[in-house]
């Protein structure tokens, strides 16, 4: 999008609370026509799966990531990015004009004439309310909802909060920012008339699987979330809607609330899977262990594409053999009818899936998912006929041999390339390092021996010791982690990351 000489435009977007889920369509549409993100501390990082822009983290104040930015070095940061002509995207957490500072920015750039949009975001009240069970308004129970920062400007010296105002309040009472001045808040409302046993509770990381609740009368919440080591950011909510929890809390009872999963396939597969682990309230930690690349050049795809009319058979070993040869076949100007006179052959179901997707059905599909028994599913039908199999550039040989055996002509084609990740980001492998993870979801051979690889000897000993635990797609992904080194702690029956979110629910509640 960048052309330099125009101005470009800043988007002051909201992420939302904590669920990358939360993102608004506008907001996802902006990330993905950006040239540059600059994001808060708040913003969850899954969110930018969806760019592929140049993204940087702003902080306030020193922390372990993200750069220290004050707020005319941000502000200025926008101008100048925009002024060379990018589409910039300032991400904020929730909504950009609650207690975010995002009209500070717009003002400035009204300043500065740079032309801007505002995308408003879901805030953190609504969100972690409802994640918690807990409506801000209902019908007999509150009527009003009062949105309260927590956290004066220390500079000002007297408070501009009115607590005899909010004391008298009839409805649901919403801290920002106030976990730190907890007891100060609550001491003022009560010194203010507030009644003691007056419901309320602290909801941290609100919306994200390690979300917690804390509910007290308020004149006991203090000590109690003291003793509960609540992780910020957090909210305090004060009046009658609280108790409604009792009633229909949700999120916290998703089958794997809380959980930790590692998915190990490739960057760039992984959005069924991230969405998947979501959805049963668990937080997905992106752990590839293999890279999957096209050829270095396409000339003996190309060559083979040509010849296609040669053959009477297509093998598939993995989803990734349909995309590399379909798409090429695709980007060649041809499309799938070059394919009418062939028979499909798909190792298992992902890669059946991976055909549907360019709506191709499989022919044969072996009932357990490995290479014997695919070669023993096509014995029977290939005796005489030519076959050609779209593969990676390293892998068994076991399908040309019984193929060749079975005396069918087996010619093969490399249509990607399948390398070691050599060292993951920083924060996955201290999760891994420090036994934080659950769940470890692995889905071929080759990603099993490529986590033993990437493993350090106290990562291992935390998969060895049971913390952390395997679940295996297929028996022979068990097998493969085994000879590895690894043990299996589940082994899904379908064969596929739906069959291993299945395994990995039912021991969990077995
Ligand atoms: N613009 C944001 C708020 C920024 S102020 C929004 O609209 O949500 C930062 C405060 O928001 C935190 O101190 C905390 O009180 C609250 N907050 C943000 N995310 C939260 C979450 N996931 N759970 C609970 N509180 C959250």
């Amino acid at each position: 999008m960048t052309d330099v000489g125009d101005v470009g435009k800043v988007y002051l977007v909201g992420a939302g609370p904590g669920d990358p889920g939360l993102l608004t369509l506008k907001g996802r549409a902006c990330l993905e026509h950006a040239d540059l993100i600059l994001y808060d501390g708040l913003v969850n990082p899954l969110v930018l799966r969806f760019s592929s822009a140049h993204a940087e983290r702003t902080c306030r104040s020193p922390g372990p990531s993200g750069r220290v930015l004050d707020q005319d070095e941000i502000n200025n940061r926008l101008i100048a990015a925009a002024r060379t002509g990018q589409t910039v995207v300032r991400l904020k957490g929730g909504d950009p004009f609650i207690f975010g500072r995002g009209s500070e920015e717009a003002a400035a750039l009204a300043d500065a004439g740079i032309p801007f949009e505002v995308v408003p975001g879901i805030t953190a009240a609504t969100a972690a309310c409802e994640y918690a069970g807990i409506s801000l308004t209902r019908r007999g129970i509150a009527s009003e909802v009062a949105f309260i920062t927590g956290h004066e400007e220390p500079a000002k010296g007297e408070t501009t909060v009115d607590y005899e105002n909010l004391a008298a309040f009839p409805g649901t009472l919403v801290f920002y920012m106030g976990l730190h001045r907890l007891e100060a808040i609550v001491d003022s409302l009560l010194a203010a008339g507030k009644a003691p046993e007056t419901p309320a509770c602290v909801i941290s990381r609100g919306s994200l699987p390690d979300q917690r609740t804390v509910l007290a009368a308020l004149c006991d919440l203090p000590a109690q979330v003291r003793q509960s080591e609540l992780r910020p950011p957090s909210l305090i909510i004060v009046g009658e809607c609280v108790r409604q929890r009792e009633t229909i809390d949700w999120f916290e009872r998703l089958p794997l609330f809380g959980k930790r999963i590692g998915i190990t396939r490739p960057a760039g597969q992984t959005e069924s899977a991230i969405l998947r682990t979501l959805e049963l309230g668990a937080q997905p930690i992106l752990i590839p262990t293999i890279r999957i690349s096209p050829p270095q050049d396409w000339t003996a795809v190309d060559a083979m594409l040509e010849r296609l009319g040669e053959f009477d058979w297509l093998i598939f070993t993995s989803a990734n053999g349909v995309n590399g040869l379909l798409n090429r076949l695709w980007a060649n100007g041809d499309d799938v009818r070059r394919l009418s006179s062939l028979k499909l052959a798909a190792i298992g179901p992902a890669t059946a899936d991976a055909l549907a997707h360019f709506h191709l059905r499989a022919d044969v599909v072996p009932e357990s998912y490995r290479a014997e028994a695919l070669a023993d599913a096509l014995i029977p039908h290939v005796a005489d006929q030519r076959l050609l199999w779209a593969r990676a550039d390293r892998g068994r040989d076991v399908l040309p041999n019984r193929l060749q055996q079975a005396g069918a002509t087996l010619e093969q084609v490399v249509v990607y390339r399948n390398r070691d990740v050599e060292t993951l980001p920083e924060s996955e492998a201290r999760m891994l390092e420090t036994g934080t993870i659950d769940w470890i979801g692995l889905s071929s051979p080759s990603i099993a021996r490529g986590l033993k690889r990437l493993l350090t000897p106290a990562a291992l000993a935390h998969i060895t010791a049971g913390t952390v635990r395997l679940a295996a797609i297929s028996p022979v992904t068990s097998t493969a982690a085994k000879e590895a080194g690894l043990p299996i702690a589940a082994e899904a029956t379908t064969y596929t990351w739906e069959g291993i979110f299945e395994t990995i629910v039912s021991a969990e509640h077995a």
